[in-house]
């Protein structure tokens, strides 16, 4: 083999297991099913409530297992309130949730972004939007449609759920709080695009409540 090739041949070799390194940062399979990671999310939340955690807290162990590569096994919409931590509330680790979280649990261009990363290259397939009771951003929206700075933004687009449960029987920060979830569920599922990935995604809602600690998965 003349040097030229031997060359070309290492040079083919390098730039081989780099895509192989890049490809192998993908996952087209899923991590879990839909159905074993919604069981797992609720499992956890119940170990959660009734005080039995059991893996809640990062160690160095589960750091050194995530450090090169994640693979979450559900995504997470949650509200940026400190209270409504997903990796505490339903009992899991780092790397195992991945989580977006503004106030009042709005997804925004970002956020997005960010869901459709997870599914078509970490292998997640389940994505939930966690509400919570007593949520400030909604209570915010509910009492005025027009708020300073930034929170604005978040007062404007928690409207169409406040609009929607307007004159419904129940409580109209709990009906809205519900609404607003549910509506965030619906604008995931119109308006990500998981190319191929989408008949694989399942998308559902709760809410959290602050209390007892339990998360109500409603009509899901
Ligand atoms: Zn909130």
């Amino acid at each position: 083999m003349s040097i030229t090739s031997k060359h070309t041949l290492i040079i083919f070799l390098i730039l081989f297991s780099l895509a192989a390194l890049v490809f192998a940062a993908d996952y087209p399979t899923p991590s879990v099913s839909t159905d074993a990671a919604l069981a797992n999310l609720k499992e956890g939340n119940a170990r959660f409530a009734t005080h039995e955690v059991s893996q809640g807290k990062p160690n160095a162990a589960k750091r050194a297992e995530t450090a090169q590569t994640q693979r979450p096994f559900a995504i997470v919409v949650a509200c940026a309130d400190s209270r409504t931590s997903p990796e505490l509330i339903f009992d899991h680790n780092i790397g195992d949730l991945f989580v977006v979280r503004t106030a009042g649990n709005l997804v925004d261009d970002y956020a997005l972004g960010s869901i459709e990363y997870a599914v078509n290259h970490l292998g997640a397939r389940l994505i939930v939007v966690v509400g919570h009771d007593g949520c400030g951003a909604v209570k915010a929206a509910l009492t005025s449609d027009t708020a300073p700075g930034h929170v604005q933004s978040l007062v404007r687009d928690i409207q169409p759920a406040i609009k929607a449960v307007k004159g419904k029987e129940g409580d109209p920060l709990h009906l809205a709080i519900t609404e607003n979830a549910r509506l965030m569920a619906d604008k995931i599922r119109s308006q990500t695009d998981f190319g191929e990935l989408a008949k694989e995604v399942r998308i559902v809602y709760g809410v959290y409540d602050l209390t007892t600690g339990k998360v109500d998965w409603g009509k899901n």
